[in-house]
């Protein structure tokens, strides 16, 4: 049987068919679900009316995570046309180009700001949203995407790195508090992918080919992978798993020299 039939999902971080949220959107629609795609801004609606229509009718909002009343209306809309939530994807995260491309001690306050707000805050935000909805279906799940560069210096990922590790640590803190709700938070550390966001990052490529040499599968790993990962932390396989950060990055964070 499908492993999502009759949940409802948000998932947010869908920008054109290369995004990873657009890889669990469809593993997510496969397994069942019902889902609510959101997109940033008018630039990126057609792109994700276009993929959507490929899903069952999702339900298509607007969501700018740095904007409160989008939030709201997200959830009001949720809540209006399901009752509820079971389970969330945050895929959103951002840092100025500049920030990317010069050192990392001279990154802005305002470039600091944003990328901590848009990165790391917004699971919170949606979190907060999300909860009373995943009550009244007596828990849920939810989901972030991370990188390995939270923990170890990835040059060219900078202030992103820093976003990463108040993300995960958020996580942490989110699973603590929810739990006792059977709300179960995670995050998947995923290996590179070329993707829009990882365009903004400088000597991308040589980290790409830093991980075909180096991590123990001789690869590097692509969307519908992680997706699949995704579906084992946002269904029942994954019920007593929180708090975690799973690697799926082809081994490659085990390597020493
Ligand atoms: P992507 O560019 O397809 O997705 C990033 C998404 O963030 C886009 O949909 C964009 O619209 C959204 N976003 C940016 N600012 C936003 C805002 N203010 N409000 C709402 N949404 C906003 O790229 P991706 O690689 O699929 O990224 C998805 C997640 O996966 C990100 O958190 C990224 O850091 C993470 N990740 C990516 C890689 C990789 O190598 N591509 C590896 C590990 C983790």
């Amino acid at each position: 049987m499908a492993v999502l039939t009759g949940k409802v999902g948000l998932i947010v971080g869908v920008a054109n068919k290369r995004s990873i949220a657009w890889a669990i959107a469809q593993a997510a629609a496969a397994e069942g679900a019902s889902l609510v795609l959101t997109y940033q801004g008018e630039r990126l609606e057609e792109n994700v009316r276009e993929l959507a229509a490929e899903l069952d009718n999702p339900l298509i909002l607007p969501c700018d995570v740095t904007d409160d009343e989008q939030m709201d209306a997200v959830y009001r809309e949720i809540s209006a046309r399901f009752g509820g939530l079971d389970f969330l994807v945050h895929g959103a995260a951002f840092a100025d180009r500049e920030d990317l491309a010069r050192p990392f001690y001279e990154t802005s306050r305002e470039g600091f700001r944003k990328a901590l707000d848009i990165s790391a805050y917004s699971l919170v935000a949606l979190t907060r949203r999300a909860v009373p909805l995943m009550e009244s279906r007596g828990g849920g799940s939810i989901l972030t995407l991370s990188y390995l560069g939270s923990t170890r210096v990835f040059q060219g990922y900078n202030v992103m790195g820093v976003a990463k590790a108040a993300l995960e640590s958020s996580v942490r803190y989110l699973a603590a508090e929810l739990g006792p709700k059977s709300i179960r938070v995670n995050a998947i550390s995923a290996g590179p992918i070329r993707t829009l966001a990882a365009s903004g990052i400088t000597g991308f490529s040589t980290i790409l080919q830093t991980y075909r040499d180096r991590a123990p599968l001789r690869r590097t790993v692509e969307t519908d992978e992680v997706a699949d990962a995704a579906i084992f932390l946002l269904g029942p396989a994954g019920r007593a798993v929180t708090a975690e950060v799973l690697m799926v990055d082809g081994g490659f964070h085990a390597m020493g020299v």
